[in-house]
């Protein structure tokens, strides 16, 4: 007995330990003083044979080596990247450029599997200046009030004329634009909140004013512009005397933007009766957003210079400029119809368009940079002005589903009070607190300086896609009247443009399918990158160096991830560190023990499957689905902190991170379910699933409490949905809708009154509004509170009305004053009548 005791004893002291110091990450050179003193004490103490003591010294030996530095970079590294050189999957100067771009953050610590939740949690919650605080409660609010969906969309055709000089005037053109230049210099937090707001009113609006404060011609400019071009065009620009717009994408070169064929040659040409070096650009963009009324295109096209007038290179590759539209050649005018979405968005092309080099974004020394410039952008851009488009539309569907469902009765009850309904409405609720917290937590981050180039496609796609699956539970639990198009649907043109948004700044399925993951596990893994430009430096020598020294830590880090993996998993991760002790405490834990899975999952996947795994793109889809389901989860963890942990909203926060972290555990199963390799998947599965697959959805529990908190008018109600335009006023649903709700809330004793009455024969009217009067008559209720009620009917009454129109009425009647800017408009008048417009001068005189 006493000799089984003392084997376990040396069994739990040698793998206990073990697991113990690689879970912890004890660095190697401690790591093998703690191995050689437990050796010792065995050697002494223990009663193992002479051979079995030789062995495991023998054992211990192969751990002393990695220690040898010098000697295992010559006799075991220097073989091993030999190899790695001949497996470097080819990269191309876009992929390169890519993968440089922007930097890395949380997603780096969820990457690490050990993410340091102190990182996080320090990072300030956003807040908004007092300026921007007015300028929110001032002229976005004003904005929000003028804007009418069904003019813009079915009558007009494009936002009213005093609609667009309320936004020039007011300069929601010019958030990101520092106010030296006469712009408004928002903080990034700033900007997500004006264009989350306005998309809850209107999806034309949103997406009129979240393109110039995206990736656009000022975005460009501040960040690469010469001295001599910010000051000719961002004074402009700020003031809406300049309407920019970005042009990219081309017939021919769509997902694949990099294929882009429009040309720019650099040639001798005549400019202002001089002879001067410059370019000639061809181009033929389609879908760009605002072109139709620019005065500014900034044009991304190919560079070349056959007759090396400016350097010794011919072929330089992509490169941005500024080319305004009065420049002979330039053609813009034509408009696209998106979805019924009439935001101006048109095609452009240009004809042997003949330019000063100084055209260039940042100059000819920033010739063949456009890719990088671009994608560097996006890696702000991208985080901002889609996922707060999603999460304000999922915050006016929030509350407007919550009030409708509670006000609309079917079968005597509120449908709100049906299981299936409620089902929904937590979807809604959960997934709009989702886009909430990823939107305001990214944001913060970006204010703070980080350029969080995997988060924003993270963003990207997935606030996209809550946004559209908010939009169909919206359309369901609204029935009939979410189809019925009119002045009263307030989901429709949500609906429309939903689709818009999946598509623009990188396709979903590209961007789920290659960015995520495939951005993430070059940019994010600790040592990948570190590996790969090692094994490219010039100097050898230094690139053995560094690419020993990123190997082995490599090595460490997955014998450190199979340990923390296994035991998270076993033991539910109910031991591991987090940074606070609140109701949210196992989240953390859960989000530590994916973190590992994933790492393990990620350098699996490369070592089994290499350059190869660029074409497995659903691997890699669910590899990036795991990797964002833990961000988005850290982000609703982070946000809940932000906004002073309001016990109210605890059955958001965990239905989040339940149907986050389940997704993620689907995820994981599907990726070893589908790995090509099926041995080493199910060995990896041990490692990772030890106990199955034991994570639960949200229980209905968890729903049904959301259901009450979108429900019932309250804090909670009014947090999920607070940058929502919800005034009370003719022609705003929302705010009829609330007021609507807090009457039902209030009369609730009224109506119960009537129901026990009609239970007692007292009154036997159907419908409501005969209730009243009856019992009124029957003096169940007082006049006064008979009123109360009338009014109340009233309300919901035309609430839940449709429109419909005469026959005559379907024909669309377009004013020809839907109305860009008062300048273009003028302008317009002398349009050919093809509505193409060369060289026009579109300069707006009245700014
Ligand atoms: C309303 C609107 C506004 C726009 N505004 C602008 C603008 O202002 N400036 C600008 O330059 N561009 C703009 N665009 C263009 C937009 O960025 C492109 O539409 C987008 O990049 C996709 O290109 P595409 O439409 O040609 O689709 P395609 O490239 O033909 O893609 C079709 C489908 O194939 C998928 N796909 C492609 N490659 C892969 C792959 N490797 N793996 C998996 N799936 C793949 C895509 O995800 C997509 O689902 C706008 C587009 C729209 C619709």
């Amino acid at each position: 007995m006493s000799a089984l005791l003392a084997s376990l004893f040396w069994m739990l002291l040698f793998i206990g330990g073990g697991i113990y110091l690689a879970y912890q990450r004890v660095d190697l050179r401690t790591s093998t003083v703690a191995a050689c003193l437990a050796l010792i004490a065995y050697t002494i103490f223990g009663d193992g044979s002479l051979i079995w003591k030789f062995l495991l010294w023998l054992a211990f030996g192969a751990m002393v080596v990695p220690n040898l530095i010098e000697f295992r970079r010559e006799k075991i590294t220097k073989p091993l990247l030999r190899i790695y050189r001949t497996m470097l999957p080819k990269m191309s100067d876009t992929e390169r450029e890519a993968l440089e771009a922007g930097s890395v953050w949380w997603d780096g610590e969820l990457f690490s599997g050990m993410p340091d939740w102190d990182r996080l949690m320090e990072y300030p919650a956003p807040t908004l200046s007092e300026e921007e605080q007015a300028f929110l409660a001032g002229p976005c609010e004003e904005l929000c009030r003028m804007l009418d969906n069904w003019d813009i969309m079915h009558q007009r055709g494009d936002m009213s004329r005093e609609v667009w000089d309320f936004i020039i005037a007011n300069k929601f053109f010019a958030m990101i634009i520092p106010k030296k230049y006469g712009g408004l210099e928002f903080s990034a937090y700033a900007n997500s909140c004006v264009t989350a707001k306005l998309a809850s009113r209107s999806p034309i609006a949103s997406s009129t004013v979240g393109v110039p404060n995206s990736l656009g011609p000022a975005e460009l400019l501040l960040h690469y512009g010469t001295e001599e071009q910010k000051d000719r065009y961002l004074p402009g620009l700020a003031s809406g005397a300049e309407i920019p717009c970005f042009a990219l994408t081309s017939p021919e070169a769509g997902s694949d933007a990099a294929s882009l064929i429009d040309s720019g040659v650099v040639c001798k040409g005549q400019w202002q009766g001089e002879e001067i070096t410059g370019i000639r650009l061809n181009w033929n963009k389609r879908y760009i957003t605002l072109a139709p009324i620019a005065t500014v295109v900034g044009l991304a096209f190919k560079l070349y210079d056959p007759e090396h007038l400016i350097g010794e290179r011919e072929d330089y590759g992509i490169t941005a400029a500024l080319i305004p539209v009065d420049t002979p050649g330039v053609e813009v005018g034509r408009r696209h119809m998106p979805l019924n979405v009439p935001f101006q968005n048109g095609p452009t092309t240009g004809k042997d368009v003949f330019l000063p080099l100084d055209c260039i974004i940042g100059g000819p020394e920033m010739a063949g940079k456009g890719w990088r410039m671009l994608v560097e952008l996006l890696s702000v851009g991208r985080a901002i002005t889609l996922p707060s488009t999603a999460a304000g539309g999922g915050q006016a569907a929030a509350y407007s589903s919550g009030a409708y469902t509670k006000l609309r009765k079917q079968f005597n009850t509120s449908i709100a009070n049906f299981e299936g309904i409620g089902e929904a409405l937590a979807r809604i609720g959960g997934y709009t607190y989702i886009m909430n917290a990823a939107v305001s937590v990214t944001a913060g981050a970006i204010d703070q300086g980080e350029q969080p180039a995997v988060p924003s496609a993270i963003l990207k796609y997935h606030c996209t896609e809550l946004g559209r699956k908010v939009c169909n539970d919206t359309m369901d639990v609204h029935g009939g009247k979410a189809i019925m198009l009119g002045p009263t649907n307030y989901i429709g043109p949500g609906y429309m443009a939903t689709p818009i948004a999946i598509t623009v700044e990188g396709a979903n399925i590209l961007t789920r399918s290659l960015i995520i993951y495939g951005q993430g596990a070059m940019r994010c893994h600790p040592f990948v990158l570190r590996e790969l430009h090692a094994a490219s430096d010039e100097d050898t020598e230094r690139g053995l160096i560094d690419f020993d020294e990123a190997l082995f830590s490599h090595v460490g880090y997955g014998i450190s991830n199979l340990a923390r993996s296994v035991f998270l998993a076993l033991t539910h991760a109910k031991f591991s560190r987090v940074p606070l002790n609140t109701p949210t405490r196992r989240f953390y834990q859960n989000i530590n023990r994916y973190s590992a899975a994933f790492a393990l999952a990620s350098d699996f996947a490369m070592l089994t499957l290499g350059g190869a795994l660029k074409k497995r793109e659903l691997l890699s889809a669910r590899l990036g689905d795991v990797l964002s389901s833990m961000y988005l989860a850290s982000c609703v963890l982070k946000h809940f902190e932000n906004q002073g942990r309001r016990a109210t909203d605890l059955p958001l926060v965990e239905w989040s991170v339940r149907t986050l972290m389940y997704q993620a555990q689907e995820a994981l199963h599907a990726f070893l379910r589908n790995h090509p390799n099926r041995w080493a998947a199910a060995i990896l599965r041990l490692f990772i699933f030890p106990r199955g697959r034991t994570y639960s959805a949200p229980s209905d529990t968890i729903g049904n409490k959301i259901v009450k908190l979108m429900t019932t008018s309250g804090e909670a109600r009014d947090r999920l949905s607070e940058l929502a335009y919800t005034a009370l006023e003719p022609g705003n649903p929302l705010g009829q809708l609330q007021e609507a709700l807090e009457l039902f809330e209030q009369l609730a004793p009224l109506e119960a009154r009537l129901r026990q009455a009609r239970k007692e024969g007292l009154i036997r009217a159907e419908d409501f509004g005969g209730q009243i009067a009856e019992a009124e008559r029957a003096e169940v209720i007082g006049q006064n509170e008979a009123e109360k009620l009338r009014d109340y009917h009233d309300k919901v009454v035309a609430l839940i009305a449709v429109d419909d129109f005469a026959t005559d009425e379907f024909i669309r009647k377009r004013t020809a004053e839907g109305a860009p800017p008062v300048a273009v408009q003028a302008d317009r008048a002398n349009e050919p009548a093809s509505g193409k417009k060369s060289t026009a001068k579109r300069k707006a005189q009245s700014a």
